[in-house]
């Protein structure tokens, strides 16, 4: 991918875990390397459609000195992330915090940290079957927006579907969301059970009634099992009132293990 890289931008600030580091202060040097699709940019000569390197430097700048952080690592976190979101341009970041002056009474060029952050696609499927249906739906979408690390960039229509598993149940309402987050699986795992508790979800009977279900379908291309999480959701090609809406907005999303279209599964299951 194309990059825009800033190299060793020096700034004296106050990290550092010991008293006098957070106190006097030292030199920092910190050096990011933005990665975005430039083409457009270069072939048309226009800045609207890069990053300005000028305000980057100076959010790293103003960042690292307003700041103090502990570690370096924390440093560098931080700073990926609010480089990320404040430029959304931006797919990824590599970010290297160098700390030339550290006081480990030995002498070294530099220690330094050196990160790589970057946006995820992820798919949701969002389901209620319990009070508002409709409200649920729309008011966890919102919240999920709320949220500086994720963003809602598509939104199936809601579609009304009979239970699945345990059927002497209410309708339910299903959907599929494409966000881009900045959260790994796990994190992303949290938040989502975060919303679901905001909306009063109760995990008592497993496919039973619920105001709220949130899963994760896919991550990426990422495909991982745990004891909490396992990506894309095993029942996904199985499922009808997830496949519907995955084709409305992304019918030709690749499962990774089965290596088929999300509408050559849906054709499957309707068959
Ligand atoms: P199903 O996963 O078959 O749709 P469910 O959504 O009703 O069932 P929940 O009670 O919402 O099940 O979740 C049970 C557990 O499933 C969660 O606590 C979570 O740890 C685990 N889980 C595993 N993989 C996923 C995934 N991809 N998305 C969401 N939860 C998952
Ligand atoms: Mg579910
Ligand atoms: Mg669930």
């Amino acid at each position: 991918m194309d990059c825009i890289r800033i190299v060793d931008l020096e700034i004296y600030a106050n990290h550092g875990l010991l008293k006098e580091e957070n106190t006097l202060g030292q030199k920092f040097l910190i050096s990011a390397n933005l990665y975005l699709d430039t083409r457009k940019a270069g072939i048309c000569d226009d800045m609207e459609l890069s990053v300005d390197y000028n305000e980057v430097c100076h959010l790293i700048y103003d960042y690292v000195k307003d700041n103090t952080f502990g570690l370096i690592e924390t440093v560098s976190e931080e700073l990926a992330e609010e480089i990320l979101i404040s430029f959304p341009i931006l797919e990824k970041v590599d970010v290297e915090v160098k700390k030339p002056w550290a006081p480990i009474g030995l002498p070294l060029s530099y220690v330094s940290v050196d990160i790589t952050r970057g946006w995820h696609t992820a798919y949701l499927s969002i389901g209620s079957n319990m009070g508002e249906k409709e409200k649920n739906l729309t008011g966890a979408i919102s919240e999920l927006s709320k949220d500086m690390l994720i963003r809602v960039c598509k939104q199936s229509q809601f579609i009304t579907t009979k239970p699945y598993g345990n059927e002497d149940q209410e309708d339910f309402l299903n959907g599929v969301l494409e966000i881009k987050t900045l959260y790994t699986p796990e994190e992303l795992l949290d938040k989502i059970h975060d919303v679901e508790r905001m909306f009063g979800r109760v995990r008592d009977v497993h496919w039973g009634p619920r105001t709220l279900d949130l899963d994760i379908i896919m991550y990426d291309h990422l495909v991982m099992k745990s004891e909490r999480l396992t990506i894309p959701h095993a029942d996904m090609q199985n499922r009808e009132f997830v496949l519907k809406p995955l084709a409305e907005i992304s019918s030709q999303l690749v499962h990774p293990v089965f290596k088929k279209t999300v509408g050559q599964m849906l054709m499957e299951v309707q068959a």
